[in-house]
């Protein structure tokens, strides 16, 4: 049986926005399920748009989401090279072919001569105003001019191009698993250049190719290649591929919060979220975070993103990797614009926090600590995720929450100060802090006891009293469970944070 194949190839132009990563997965879904081949293809043809970096930062991010091909750079494969800028004589070779068999042609306009045609053709109120077979006969190209002219222009060194020769009259018909049947009338397309005049291929020409000779089975993408698919479908007819075509699915859009119009990179910013997966350096030497700095598990992101344009038909909304790879279907990607809702997202990441192991969250834990300088014991960590995974929806929560356990920078919370601390408890406190002092046996049944007697004594309210020991301990009044919270802290830590509070309290 026929091997599968599946391709992810994205183009290096900057950072792979979420809808790429999305790309991504559903590929390796389908390929791992289907017992089948998970490439890497950089698609790098266009000089002008190549970002430096890019390449990288696409495999450190699938490396993140453990996506990680089989094949493609640096990953090995016997269909190589697997970045396009390498195999530009490929290309050229398979051009001069369509040229031969009269599929294709040269062509030698400049960019003002194309644009003199469509200035003359809107002139004349003309709805086409492209380079096709109504226009061709006018423009100079290796239909329109003699051989000898056209031998005469190479000999000149003239810069040309290589195009395609849509055919007249003639209905492109394309099947989409998602879409269904979709078709071009072919004077809706242009005579698509496949070769540049700096001798590199096209994206319609490279991918064509590249598929073929990759032995492509399926072709997973976004909705924005669809029309292109009417090009490509030509491509494979001409070189004689039209029964070995790939399967095509092209993907619903990523929609804006609201549902209006498509999610772009620039939205990241001003919506709030992150719409990168990793963190990002633009020109200015800023860094954009991205959903792994945010806090963000892998799990947790591929099983949102996973959602976004698919859904199993039953009421299950969490699957791990293993689990997608069984369930996920290609009949149920949906046609309609997947809106990226960010609190779904959160919802899903809080989610994983909650059901994770102790042992999942040290690296996280672990390293968001050794920014502060501090090493954590296994023990600390275990007793950290158990007073606040539960209130965590990000994983820096984890630390951010909990740090005052280790740390003595504790910024008391300013509106607590202002509208809710009373100064004339502090001789109550000032008691109690020495009844805990004095426990020999320092326990949440003893603390709770020590506690009960205060509020009684003091005439004082849990709602009043737990929220200024949350603050004394920690400077905020939220907070998991208050002898918890004391446990945690240990009769020492404890004792020192109530006399520290109450010391700044009465200066
Ligand atoms: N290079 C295209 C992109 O950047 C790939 C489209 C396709 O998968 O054919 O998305």
């Amino acid at each position: 049986m026929k091997q599968v194949r599946l391709r992810f190839a994205p183009s290096p132009t900057g950072a792979l926005h979420i809808g790429g990563i999305r790309t991504a997965l559903y590929n390796y879904l389908l390929a791992r399920q289907l017992g089948g081949v998970f490439i890497l293809r950089i698609e790098d043809t266009d000089q002008t748009r190549y970002v430096p970096g890019a390449e990288d930062y696409i495999i450190r991010s699938l490396n993140w989401l453990g996506l990680i091909p089989d094949e493609g750079p640096g990953f090995g494969g016997e269909y190589g090279p697997y970045r396009q800028s390498e195999r530009k004589a490929i290309y050229l070779d398979y051009a001069k072919q369509l040229v031969e068999r009269g599929f294709a042609y040269y062509a030698f306009d400049t960019a003002e001569e194309i644009e003199a045609m469509k200035q003359r053709l809107a002139k004349q109120e003309s709805d086409v105003v492209k380079y096709d077979y109504n226009t061709r006969a006018e423009m100079k190209n290796s239909l329109s001019l003699s051989p000898d002219e056209v031998q005469n222009l190479f000999h000149q060194g003239i810069a040309y191009v290589i195009r395609l020769k849509v055919p007249e009259g003639e209905t492109v018909e394309i099947h989409d698993t998602v879409r269904g049947h979709v078709s071009f009338a072919t004077q809706e397309l242009d005579d698509k250049v496949l070769i540049k005049s700096d001798g590199m291929p096209t994206y319609h020409m490279a991918n064509v190719i590249d598929d073929r000779l990759m032995k492509i089975t399926h072709v997973i993408r976004g909705e924005e290649w669809l029309s292109s698919t009417a090009h490509h479908v030509l491509l494979y007819r001409y070189f004689g591929w039209e029964n070995e075509m790939p399967e095509f699915s092209h993907l619903p859009l990523i929609l804006k919060p609201e549902g209006n119009g498509k999610l772009s990179k620039r939205d990241g910013a001003q919506f709030g979220f992150p719409v990168f997966p990793i963190s990002w350096q633009m020109e200015n030497g800023e860094y954009i975070h991205g959903f792994r700095e945010e806090g963000f598990m892998p799990e947790a992101l591929l099983n949102f993103l996973a959602f976004l344009g698919w859904n199993p038909g039953t009421e299950q909304e969490i699957f791990s990797l293993p689990e997608l790879i069984n369930e996920f279907k290609k009949e149920n990607i949906v046609k309609a614009g997947a809106r990226f809702d960010y609190d779904k997202a959160k919802w899903f990441n809080s989610h994983y926090i909650q059901h994770a192991t102790a042992d999942q969250l040290k690296p996280y834990i672990r390293s968001s600590a050794e920014k502060d300088l501090i090493n954590l014991t296994d023990e600390q960590i275990t007793s950290i995720c158990s007073l606040y995974q539960t209130r965590s929806t990000y994983v820096n929560d984890l630390w951010s929450q909990s740090k005052y356990l280790f740390t003595d920078q504790i910024q008391y919370n300013e509106d607590f100060m202002n509208k809710k601390w009373k100064p004339e408890h502090i001789p109550a406190y000032v008691e109690l802090e020495g009844e805990i002092q004095m426990l020999d046996d320092f326990t949440a049944q003893s603390l709770e006891q020590v506690l009960q007697n205060f509020m009684q004594k003091n005439k004082l309210k849990p709602g009043e009293v737990l929220p200024s020991l949350r603050v004394m301990m920690s400077g905020t009044p939220m907070g998991p469970d208050i002898y918890a919270m004391m446990m945690a802290c240990g009769k020492e830590l404890l004792v020192n944070r109530i006399q520290r509070f109450l010391a700044k309290a009465n200066s």
